[in-house]
């Protein structure tokens, strides 16, 4: 009988999986396999690495989840350190698959990676069958051409809200062959090809200040929603919390099991029906699904523009700026040391914990900047490394939109960083819980302490340029507001 081997992906499941449903349908001999390409985590130019601990440790999470669910179902997953074209090829010839199933991505890298697999598998007459399935909404169903696609996310999402249907789930599959004798994953000692931060073993603990304690994987993911939906029963008030800063259940924190595909956004749309038959529909429980919206925006926005996403210019390919700032100043930012609490508190969260909340994404990208007026690309490259979300549509785009040269229809979009954190942490809340040398200043100083003398900020313990830095820059935007 056939073989046919699953190659996973961002798809870490096995709920809604049309590659591995098909490839079931096909034949029971299915072998699952997963490729490690340690290129992942080697540095940038920016010398931090691609994929950074806190994303690595969530993979590592997620693959041990799904080798349990694939160990369910009777067979395994073979992991395989390398190249994806260089693995796969290995594990074609011990097995002789006729075909290799997988999900289809859209970004340069990715799909520069499908076509590898298939120069390699292809003297073995082995072929690859890709599968779109990162999306709520299928393309082939977009009322218009992805060439076509809109300039603008509301033109999108309205032409999509009137009519576009979304499809049914794959239904899971129940069982599997085992994995023909003699093919077993890599062992152990490939996972030295891998920096040590990203080997299966590498332990370190989340800090306790951190909104949640995210662990990777299909049984955590839905967990997640199981508690955020129903036990919580917090998608009721999704839309008036979601721009919180503190604690698991101002917003879903569905993104990081999205973005490595151990939920498909189909099954989260179903639990929300399902809610909203169930408990309530109101504008939350809509909110979800627009927000879903946008991760599929930014999807089909890379479809469309491939590498443009990418470059300095980004999809508008405006000219560069005529002065960046030095690198110095990007690793202020960089580091939560600008000295204006509200970005380092958040800077601060990131490094910490690998996550960051919209309000904060949005706020410190935008002074990074706009205020710093430093390279959009080496801050993405930075939320790259460290997001445990990260996606590259989701990420490269939403950095092009707030840099003004993606596809927002408001020209000159800014931030004003002083007056966001005075409305959205008016405590100083969330400053203090992050920057805890920061903690006895009253909430009036907490956003700004310079405007305090150094004699009286003496008395609070703080020292500009001492334990707590000078600001980096004081935009005259804020003038208005001190
Ligand atoms: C500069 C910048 C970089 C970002 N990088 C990423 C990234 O790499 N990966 C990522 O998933 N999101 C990214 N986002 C979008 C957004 O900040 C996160 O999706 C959100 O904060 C995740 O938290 P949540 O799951 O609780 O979101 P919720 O508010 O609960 O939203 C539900 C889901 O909708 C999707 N979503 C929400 N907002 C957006 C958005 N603006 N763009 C795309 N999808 C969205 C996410 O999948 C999210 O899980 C970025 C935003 C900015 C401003």
């Amino acid at each position: 009988m056939e073989t046919v081997m699953v190659w996973f992906r961002n798809d870490l499941r096995l709920h809604d999986h049309e590659p591995l449903h098909k490839a079931r349908q096909r034949t029971p001999n299915v072998i699952p396999v997963y490729c490690l390409d340690p290129q992942w985590f080697a540095p940038t130019s920016l010398g931090r690495p691609k994929t950074g601990a806190f994303r690595a440790r969530f993979l590592w999470q997620a693959l041990a989840d799904l080798q349990q669910r694939l160990a369910a179902l009777g067979s395994q997953l073979v992991i395989k350190v390398g190249p994806a074209a260089q693995a796969l090829a290995q594990v074609q010839a011990q097995t002789g698959a006729v075909a290799v199933y997988a999900s289809k991505e859209v970004t340069p890298e990715e799909t520069s990676e499908e076509n590898q697999v298939e120069a390699a598998l292809r003297p073995s007459g082995c072929w690859l069958n890709t599968f779109w399935q990162a999306s709520l909404y299928h393309p082939d169903d977009l009322p218009f051409p992805l060439k076509a696609l809109p300039d603008v996310f509301t033109d999108f999402r309205k032409e999509v809200e009137r009519g576009t249907k979304i499809r049914p789930q794959w239904p899971t599959i129940t069982d599997l062959a085992p994995l023909p004798a003699g093919l077993v994953a890599d062992p152990p000692e490939a996972y030295l090809a891998l920096p040590e931060f990203a080997r299966p073993g590498a332990y370190f603990a989340t800090d306790r200040r951190a909104v949640l304690e995210f662990i990777g994987g299909e049984t955590a993911g839905q967990a997640r929603v199981q508690t955020y939906f129903w036990e919580h029963d917090r998608l009721r008030v999704y839309k008036e919390t979601r721009n919180g800063l503190l604690g698991p259940d101002y917003s879903s924190k569905l993104s990081p099991w999205l973005a490595l595909g151990c939920l498909s956004p189909r099954w989260v749309h179903a639990q929300v029906q399902q809610y909203e038959a169930q408990r309530v529909k109101n504008e939350s429980t809509y909110w979800l699904i627009f927000e879903l919206l946008w991760r599929d925006y930014f999807r089909f926005v890379a479809k469309k523009f491939g590498s443009r996403l990418f470059m300095a210019g980004g999809l508008k390919n405006e000219p560069p700026p005529a002065r960046l700032a030095p690198a110095s100043v990007f690793e202020r930012w960089a580091n939560a040391q600008t000295g204006v609490p509200f970005i380092d508190a958040n800077m601060e969260e990131l490094n910490q914990t690998g996550f960051m909340s919209n309000r904060g994404r949005q706020n410190v990208a935008s002074f990074v900047v706009k205020d710093l007026h430093c390279d959009w690309r080496w801050a993405a490259s930075y939320f790259e490394s460290l997001l445990i979300d990260y996606d590259p549509c989701s990420n490269w785009g939403n950095w092009n939109y707030v840099a003004g040269i993606g596809n927002d229809p408001r020209p000159n979009r800014y931030f004003n960083v002083m007056r966001q954190a005075k409305q959205y942490d008016p405590k100083g809340a969330y400053v203090k819980h992050w920057l805890p040398v920061l903690q006895p200043l009253p909430p009036s100083a907490v956003h700004y302490p310079a405007e305090l003398g150094a004699r009286e900020l003496a008395n609070y313990g703080i020292y500009l340029g001492g334990n707590y830095p000078k600001p980096v820059v004081t935009p005259s935007a804020w003038a208005v507001e001190n």
